[in-house]
């Protein structure tokens, strides 16, 4: 064969071979040449090159057996780039697909976080407006019960304390359903001032002796520590304090809740220790999550929200402090432990 002839033969293969790759895309890519991808372009030249140095060996074969060699490799050739072309084309495929995912997922997720926004401006909103009434009820009842309106039959007094305890555990659960959307807006405010911690820790549990006492439990209260000053927001350590000891005579069904306190270097450690439901060793940390209830609470106390301890949890830990609990298991007890930081010049 001529030198002119391999020359036209080798020009016209290549030609034809860069129309087969360039349609090869068009059909690949629907009519469009959406961005010029390197994988892609370099496996193609690659490719090429291999297919037109096939094709010179065929040309340039010297007999039958290596022209026959040649065309056998090249057909193979072509059916394994064809092969490869489409992978990478489907790779491709998948890559936009996933891409679109994704950004469906992003759109949802910021849908999700309003409507999130949305139900919690709700929920706050309902329950201001339930706060209010709430207090007004509780005031009346504690003052017929106290007597400011004359003596009341004694068969009436269970009624009107039961009244009074519900509508207490009514506002408990507005104000837990109102921390919980303070907090999920980052906007808890803690007023830090000095506080005789013993003073405090002191009139809470007296809040609770009464109803401690209507649940013919023996409520103890042990203090080894006196006038331990802490720097904490008042308002918020009650509350704290008030759910752990409300929590323990709730799920103690008779025995003795006691709460006692040390002090341990520079923290004053509360322990508050039932004899009640006990909880599950595996359920430890998780009832300080939202909404967190076990199966035994439910069957015992049916009111509940499961979001005190989730309150409780974030109130201590932004005033520097712990909370956790220890339970021996099912109907074996539990104590609660809150660890809070002393004051520098106690
Ligand atoms: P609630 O009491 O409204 O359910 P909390 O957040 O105060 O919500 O408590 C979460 C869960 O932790 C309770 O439902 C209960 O399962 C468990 N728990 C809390 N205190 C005790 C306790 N003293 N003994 C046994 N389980 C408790």
């Amino acid at each position: 064969m001529s030198p002119e002839l391999i020359l036209t033969t080798i020009i016209l293969t290549t030609l034809s071979a860069v129309a087969f790759i360039f349609l090869i895309n068009l059909s690949f890519k629907k009519g469009k040449l959406k961005r010029l991808d390197f994988k892609n372009v370099a496996t193609q030249l690659i490719l090429l090159t291999i297919w037109i140095s096939i094709l010179s060996d065929i040309l340039l074969a010297q007999n039958r057996t290596q022209e026959y060699v040649s065309i056998t490799f090249f057909i193979l050739s072509v059916f394994i780039g064809i092969f490869l072309i489409k992978s990478l084309h489907d790779e491709d495929k998948y890559q936009e697909t996933i891409k679109g995912l994704v950004n469906k997922l992003q759109i949802n997720n910021e849908e999700l976080k309003q409507l999130d926004k949305k139900k919690t401006e709700f929920v706050s909103l309902a329950s201001h407006q339930l706060r209010g009434p709430l207090s007004v009820i509780q005031g009346y009842l504690s003052m017929v019960l106290e007597g400011d309106y004359g003596s009341i039959p004694e068969k009436a007094k269970e009624p009107i304390y039961r009244s009074l305890r519900s509508s207490k555990a009514l506002s408990l659960l507005i104000n837990d359903y109102l921390d919980v959307a303070q907090i999920e807006r980052g906007e808890m405010e803690y007023n830090i001032t000095e506080i005789n911690f013993s003073n405090l820790l002191k009139d809470v549990v007296s809040e609770f002796e009464v109803v401690a006492k209507k649940s013919k439990l023996d409520f103890i209260f042990e203090d080894k520590t006196k006038n331990i000053k802490i720097n904490g927001d008042i308002n918020k350590i009650r509350q704290v304090l008030s759910n752990i000891i409300d929590n323990a005579i709730k799920y103690t069904k008779e025995g003795r809740v006691k709460i006692s306190t040390k002090r341990e270097d520079d923290k004053i450690i509360v322990s508050v220790e039932d004899t009640g439901i006990g909880i599950k060793k595996e359920k430890m940390t998780e009832i300080f999550n939202k909404f967190a209830r076990s199966e035994e609470a439910i069957k015992v106390n049916v009111v509940g929200t499961g979001l005190g301890l989730f309150v409780a949890k974030i109130m201590v830990e932004s005033q520097d402090g712990n909370i956790w609990a220890q339970s021996e298991g099912i109907g074996k007890g539990s104590t609660f432990y809150i660890s809070l930081p002393i004051a520098k010049d106690n």
